[in-house]
């Protein structure tokens, strides 16, 4: 059994209560690491420790942080094994995906912003031939970063390098399902030079360090990645303080597949948009639609090619470099998702595969991956509500107009991916869809300098490089007068 411990002040610390939660590796079911069960004494020992570092920190030069971020990230690469092999025994996804998307993206946050951060200019304008104005943008004080399970270094680290190269000293928590990551991460910024104080990493349960973390009245803003049950909580929380308050929250994505798509092409794509990481991504596609019409050979095959493909991905030992699907992140998980199969079957879906625990797993918290084929059950609980897990339906449409409508009806508003080969199809449906993302022909492709985050119940703010900087500096207004 491994131990991990907070980091507050630089130094690593049991927490106050002396409690620790114990995590689960959700492959073998074995409980393999402790996690302080941190509560409020501890998020106020940290909360001391940022502010005190926050002056200092604060003062230094761009240059000086954006430096300090490159060796966070050539740490990250120098460990990438042991964080990939972490990442996957927390979390349950393959080592092969953190070993070439969640460990490589968490070293290029750091990368790009420390590159960001160098290239930041600010406004001046004059009024007249003797008045000017201009903008400083200046940090706010101690961030406070809540951060998911499903892409756990990565996300966090997404939120810890803005919030640091901007002048911001923070306190992090991860998810308690997935923490490993974030103590080695200590490590590398110790060992990167980051001065103590300047991160704090607060492990335990939501209910308790998360909300202490929320609620701290010396932590003046909230950047949160999460559920959007959990982000309306933090948003009543907060409201009382008036903090600044990002939310980047669940979604229901729907992938819309137009006739004239290049299905040789993008048929792996489109599948691995429904089921990387055991669908776990708040961008994977969840409902995809397909143009039928008058002739339906192009739906009949498209479902036809796309269960053979489904059937085809490897489910198994996330430690096995061929294994394309891990077990879901926990026991409770896995039953949330098959508690929305079985909803699906009483609604009236067909099952076209998957469905039930694989026989050949019957160790680990593994899942099928399912497909569900819709007729007129748009109406359907599962055609609205956030599954998070290898669960897709697919259903016919016939015009424009009512894929659009459908792609509109739910309460979220996150990501959509569009697949044709007509340049007009593409961008008229993408500029009326509700999401914050559109990808056309690709999905998950980031680029970090673009604006992050979803529309309706799916989050409030963006995150991406000028966002970021807004989010994490208040602008001020300096006017001088000079005759
Ligand atoms: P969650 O909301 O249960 O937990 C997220 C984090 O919030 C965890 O660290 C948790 O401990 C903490 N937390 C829980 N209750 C809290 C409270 N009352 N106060 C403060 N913190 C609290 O979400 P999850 O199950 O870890 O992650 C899955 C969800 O995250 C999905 O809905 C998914 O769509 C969403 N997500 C969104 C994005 C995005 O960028 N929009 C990215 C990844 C995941």
């Amino acid at each position: 059994m491994i131990r991990i411990q907070n980091f507050i002040g630089g130094e690593f610390c049991a927490p106050v209560g002396g409690a620790y939660i114990v995590s689960v590796n959700p492959t073998t079911e074995d409980a393999y690491l402790e996690i302080p069960r941190s509560q409020s004494a501890d998020v106020d020992l940290a909360a001391k420790a940022a502010a005190k570092a926050f002056p200092a920190w604060s003062a230094r030069k761009i240059e000086d942080r954006a430096e300090i971020l490159d060796r966070i990230a050539f740490g990250i690469e120098a460990r990438r094994d042991e964080l990939a092999n972490a990442e996957s025994a927390d979390q349950g996804k393959s080592v092969s995906i953190a070993m070439s998307l969640d460990i490589p993206r968490a070293a290029h946050n750091f990368r790009f912003f420390a590159g960001a951060a160098r290239h930041e200019v600010s406004v001046s304008a004059p009024l007249d031939s003797n008045t000017m104005s201009y903008v400083r943008r200046e940090p706010i004080g101690v961030a406070g970063l809540i951060s998911p399970w499903n892409l756990p270094l990565y996300l966090l680290t997404w939120k810890i390098a803005p919030a640091i190269v901007y002048g911001n000293t923070c306190i992090a928590k991860p998810s308690e399902l997935t923490s490993h990551t974030a103590f080695i991460l200590c490590e590398i910024m110790r060992d990167a030079g980051v001065p103590p104080g300047v991160v704090n990493l607060v492990f335990g349960l939501g209910a308790e360090a998360g909300q202490a973390l929320v609620e701290h009245r010396d932590v003046p803003l909230i950047s949160f990645t999460g559920g959007t049950v959990t982000g309306r909580k933090i948003a009543q929380a907060v409201a009382p303080q008036l903090k600044k308050l990002s939310l980047e929250l669940g979604g229901k994505n729907p992938t819309i597949v137009f006739k004239d798509a290049d299905l040789k092409k993008h048929m792996k794509m489109i599948v691995r948009s429904s089921f990387l990481n055991q669908g776990e991504i708040c961008l994977c596609g969840s409902r995809i639609y397909v143009e039928r019409g008058q002739d339906p050979t192009f739906y009949n095959a498209f479902v036809q090619e796309f269960v053979r493909e489904t059937r085809a991905l490897i489910v198994g030992d996330p430690t096995d470099r061929k294994t394309f699907m891990g077990p879901l992140v926990s026991r409770d998980h896995r039953e949330k998702v098959q508690s929305y199969v079985e909803l699906a079957q009483s609604e009236g879906l067909k099952l076209l595969c998957g469905g039930k625990i694989p026989a050949s797993q019957p160790r680990g918290f593994f899942f099928e991956p399912t497909v569900f084929s819709v007729e007129a059950q748009h109406a359907a609980r599962i055609q609205h509500e956030e599954v998070f897990g290898p669960v897709v339906t697919i259903a016919p449409f016939d015009s424009t107009d009512e894929v659009v409508a459908h792609a509109n009806s739910t309460r979220y508003g996150l990501a959509a991916s569009i697949w044709t080969e007509s340049l007009t199809s593409a961008h008229a449906t993408a500029a009326r869809l509700h999401a914050g993302t559109v990808w056309i022909n690709t999905w998950m492709a980031r680029d970090l300098r673009m604006p992050f985050g979803g529309v309706k119940e799916s989050g409030l703010g963006r995150e991406g490089q000028l966002d970021s900087v807004q989010f994490f500096t208040e602008p001020k207004t300096i006017c001088l007068r000079y005759d």
